[in-house]
């Protein structure tokens, strides 16, 4: 994958500063660079060099640990007799699905109806179900139509024989049980975000992508963040005071300049 180079100009009007070209920020800065009217700044901390093996479906495990991985740790764990376990996050253009497993799931219907239940509105299945559909590529088939791993065949026998429920398909209701994932690759290579979303959004000239750039500090005018900083390897920090609207962007920094329009 080619490199992505950090911006270079030192002044740059934004409507949208969305902090980290991860899995959501990339999804967020693809649909609202759809309006060529909406100018976007991404900032992500890490690198927008994304190693070949990101590609690979089987080298997830030796992505681990690596240089687009934040290493974090955990604090010593109780439960586990004390002991530290690695954290892995995805730190690059791209985020967490450059590392992630590639499973698709939807997560149980009734976890949503939950949320909106308790007064979410608009987060029930019903309501979220559109967008899975919209993401989803696959018709509606069982992901053992895709030619099993006959190791991976013998571990399901193996939890059958055990009494574990067969599931057809982890994104139809019943989840409890063994099966076949989705996974999100396509042509042998891994599909993340990064490839699904973001490359494409690149090709916009209202999307401009800044890597190395971590932020390092919010200003906020009461609950709207109005402003921050970035620190651009050493090349200083800044706090702009900042009002609401358009953001401008600098080298260290961004804030939001013009008054934004009365909320709808
Ligand atoms: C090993 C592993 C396997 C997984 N497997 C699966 C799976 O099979 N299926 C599944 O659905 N989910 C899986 N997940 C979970 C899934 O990958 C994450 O839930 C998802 O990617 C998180 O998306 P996100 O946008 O919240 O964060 P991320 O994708 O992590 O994006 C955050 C981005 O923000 C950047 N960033 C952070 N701080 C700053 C800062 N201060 N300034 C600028 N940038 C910053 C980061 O570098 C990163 O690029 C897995 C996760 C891990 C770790």
């Amino acid at each position: 994958m080619s490199p992505m180079s950090p911006m270079s100009s030192i002044k740059e009007d934004f409507d949208y500063v969305i902090v980290g070209a991860g899995t959501a920020g990339s999804v967020l800065a693809a649909r609202l660079t759809e309006d060529p009217d909406v100018r976007v700044l991404l900032l992500e901390a890490g690198t927008g060099r994304i190693p070949q093996e990101v590609d690979d479906p089987t080298a997830w495990l030796r992505l681990l640990g690596g240089r687009i991985d934040w290493r974090y740790r955990s604090t010593p764990q109780p439960g586990l007799n004390g002991r530290v376990t690695r954290e892995p996050r995805g730190r690059a253009v791209g985020g967490t699905s450059n590392l992630y497993l590639m499973m698709h799931v939807r997560g149980h219907p009734s976890d949503f109806d939950n949320w909106a239940y308790q007064g979410a509105a608009g987060w029930s299945f019903q309501d979220v179900r559109p967008y899975f559909e919209r993401l989803e590529t696959l018709p509606p088939v069982s992901a053992a139509q895709h030619d099993p791993h006959p190791a991976s065949q013998a571990f399901l026998d193996a939890c059958a024989e055990l009494g574990h429920e067969k599931v057809a398909d982890f994104n139809a209701g019943v989840m409890q049980g063994a099966g076949w994932h989705h996974l999100d690759i396509a042509d042998g290579r891994r599909r993340g975000v990064l490839a699904s979303y973001l490359e494409p959004a690149l090709r916009r000239s209202n999307l401009t992508l800044r890597c190395n750039a971590q932020v390092i500090g919010l200003a906020f005018a009461g609950d709207t963040c109005v402003g921050g900083s970035t620190s651009n390897g050493g090349s200083g920090l800044a706090w702009v005071a900042a009002k609401y609207g358009t953001c401008t962007a600098s080298r260290s920094g961004w804030a939001c300049t013009r008054r934004a329009p009365p909320a709808r």
